[in-house]
């Protein structure tokens, strides 16, 4: 038997089991590390140092590559998601620009809540809702 080595980490027992199966897909053998230590108390993850992904030694290189594409399509996938207008539902969501003078209103006004003030990422071109 070769040797595993951790090819990412995970906080969330989901996540680690969805790229378990990406893997397992490609006849890639993985193993997760303190899988049963975050599914029992997920506020331990940070303590543990999350849940390791790890693939034998030969299949390292395969798997990283996986790994990335993985990533890539997720982020596409939500970029995506995030433009469907929440409303009624049009797929073309547009990006809209935050102007400069909003930022340094909504700090002077607000201080540090402006932090916590999603300024609309989006706006629908149909409807004209707006979306952050
Ligand atoms: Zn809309």
């Amino acid at each position: 038997m070769s040797r595993h080595i951790p090819i990412a980490t995970c906080s969330q027992i989901l996540e680690a089991s969805m790229i378990q199966m990406e893997l397992d897909s490609a006849g890639i053998d993985c193993e997760l590390d303190n899988e049963f230590t975050v599914g029992v108390d997920p506020l331990l993850a940070n303590a543990v140092g999350g849940i390791k992904i790890t693939v034998a030694a030969e299949d390292a290189q395969r798997a990283a590559q996986m790994l990335e594409k993985y990533y890539e399509e997720r982020a596409r996938a939500e970029a995506e998601k995030a433009r469907v207008c929440p409303k009624c539902k049009h797929k073309n969501g547009s990006p809209v620009a935050k102007p400069n003078w909003a930022g340094i209103v909504s700090v002077l006004t607000l201080g540090a809540f402006s932090l916590f003030y999603a300024w609309p990422r989006y706006h629908c071109p149909r409807c004209k809702h707006r979306w952050s």
